[in-house]
């Protein structure tokens, strides 16, 4: 995505796009055989991993992630060379290749196979639709690698899978993976889709480990102008967590199906600023060279799908009539988070608020014609889904804040979700939203909900912003708004939380 010159808008675009990223799941609950990876990189020529496999074959069949590398009829295949498959025992057996990354394997179900292959690190030399860096990448400094383009599956169902390192003897990996202790760089992974939905980079890059009860967060730093700003990523990202933490009232917390305790943050330098997230990893590249604006990419990217990690994958909608809730509510939270990191400030908050997301919303096709409920619009209709859902938070929030003296708001509605739904498989219902913003306020939302939620009529969104300690008006496309000069104290703490300022 080559969208970054120097304007803010720019820069949200890349939040809008990032959105689009489908991250599509593997289900994999119960299992047996463990399956095992070693992977091998040789100092000499780092663009080309080993890998060296067992696996036990279900179905006569192999086969890698069917999510990307859609530009290829082979797929993630298309980067596997000199693929050889014999029993344990060293016999050949015979694989036919298939069209999309998948091989029919000449052995009985249940039996167990060697595979050994190359992945040739040339992903770079092709287009990708949603860049590189969702797909893999080489620097001076190491390899970076998403679960997708270097693993050969078989089944579905399998548990512990153990992927083991073989590197160059400085290198070192940073990934999401459970480490074995005492094993060399050797993990554990519980499942397929945690083993596909991951990344790792290896090499001498630099990390940063945060640690809140039992997640963690782990940063790898590459490039010698990423690693000199180490101790500002280090600043922004225990702001953002702690913020989130304290907010939520906890680390995160997923369902059973989807459990993880770390995530990681790949951050290298790059020729352009890009940005994927996959599973609950975030990969970055930044510009080398960049001005500030590198810096800044990589604060809304990490702190947009960071707090998905709440809310998206610990609770969820159970359907998509609350996309708008999902995203919306993420942009609200982003920005206070980076108000409260210090990024922003009064001004430029409400800078971006119409710069921004006010544009996005007003321009939008479909604002004023469709329903928001209509989560399948997100993809083509960002202003009225992410935007138009951002207002909704903000219009509820302000609506909550002033009718209770400012002693509820917003926050309440997510920490009441996170507490009942976190560790758990159920979601919430957009019934469910509406009574909870109901109660929150003591005022029912019915009409509100079947006016700009479920109706399509375009959110009054100056005339919440007045109801908190704001002078704001609407007119001719633009969001004008400014903190009331004379407000009295409570108009005051109630303009404070829209900043997150408690
Ligand atoms: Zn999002």
């Amino acid at each position: 995505m080559d969208l970054f010159n120097n304007s803010p808008l720019k820069i949200l675009t890349f939040i809008f796009l990032l959105s689009l990223i489908p991250s599509n799941q593997l289900c994999a609950n119960t299992g047996s055989d463990s399956t095992s990876y070693s992977i091998s990189i040789n100092k000499n020529n780092i663009k080309k991993a080993i890998v060296e496999c067992i696996v036990k074959i279900e179905d006569s069949s192999l086969f890698m992630s069917s999510i990307g590398a859609n530009q290829f009829p082979n797929r993630w295949a298309n980067f596997i060379h000199e693929l050889k498959a014999t029993t344990p025992e060293g016999k050949p057996v015979e694989l036919k290749s298939l069209d999309g990354a998948k091989w029919k394997v000449h052995v009985s179900d249940g039996s167990y196979v060697k595979l050994h292959y190359e992945v040739h690190l040339d992903h770079e030399e092709h287009e990708w639709s949603g860049g590189v860096d969702g797909a893999a990448y080489a620097r001076k400094w190491g390899v970076f690698y998403t679960g997708r383009s270097v693993f050969i599956m078989s089944g579905k169902e399998k548990q512990h899978i153990k992927v083991r390192f073989y590197l160059p003897e400085i290198w070192k990996v940073s990934s999401p993976w459970r480490i074995i202790e005492n094993q060399g760089n050797s993990y554990l992974i519980d499942n397929l889709t945690s083993l596909t939905d991951s990344m790792f980079f290896a090499g001498t890059h630099e990390e940063i480990i945060l640690i809140r009860d039992d997640f963690q967060l782990i940063f790898a730093l590459g490039g010698d102008e990423i690693v000199k700003q180490k101790e500002s990523f280090s600043k922004m990202a225990t702001g953002v967590l702690d913020y989130y933490i304290d907010l939520m009232e906890g680390v995160p917390n997923p369902s059973p199906d989807n459990k993880f305790s770390k995530s990681i943050v790949v951050i290298n330098s790059s020729s352009k600023t890009d940005g994927e997230v996959i599973g609950n990893n975030i990969s970055i590249l930044l510009e080398k060279d960049g001005d500030e604006m590198s810096e800044l990419i990589g604060r809304f990217i990490f702190a947009h799908e960071f707090f998905h990690l709440w809310s998206g994958k610990s609770f969820a909608p159970l359907n998509d009539d609350c996309e708008w809730f999902k995203e919306g509510f993420a942009n609200y939270y982003t920005l206070k988070s980076l108000f409260h990191i210090g990024y922003l400030n009064k001004e430029s908050y409400l800078k971006v608020l119409n710069d921004f997301f006010y544009q996005r919303y007003i321009t939008d096709k479909g604002t004023g014609k469709l329903s928001m409920i209509d989560g399948a619009l997100k993809h083509d209709h960002w202003g009225l889904i992410y935007s138009g859902g951002f207002f909704i938070g903000i219009s509820q929030d302000m609506l909550i804040r002033s009718s209770t003296a400012n002693q509820s708001s917003i926050d309440d509605v997510m920490r009441i979700l996170f507490k009942k739904y976190g560790g758990t498989n159920e979601g919430y219902t957009l019934s469910e939203l509406q009574k909870l913003m109901s109660e929150a306020s003591g005022k029912d939302q019915t009409a509100f909900f079947n006016t700009y939620i479920q109706g399509v009529a375009k959110i009054p969104l100056d005339h919440y912003l007045n109801m908190g300690g704001f002078d704001a008006i609407e007119e001719n496309g633009k969001l004008l708004v400014s903190l009331k000069k004379d407000a009295i104290p409570t108009e005051k703490q109630i303009s404070d939380g829209l900043f997150g300022i408690k």
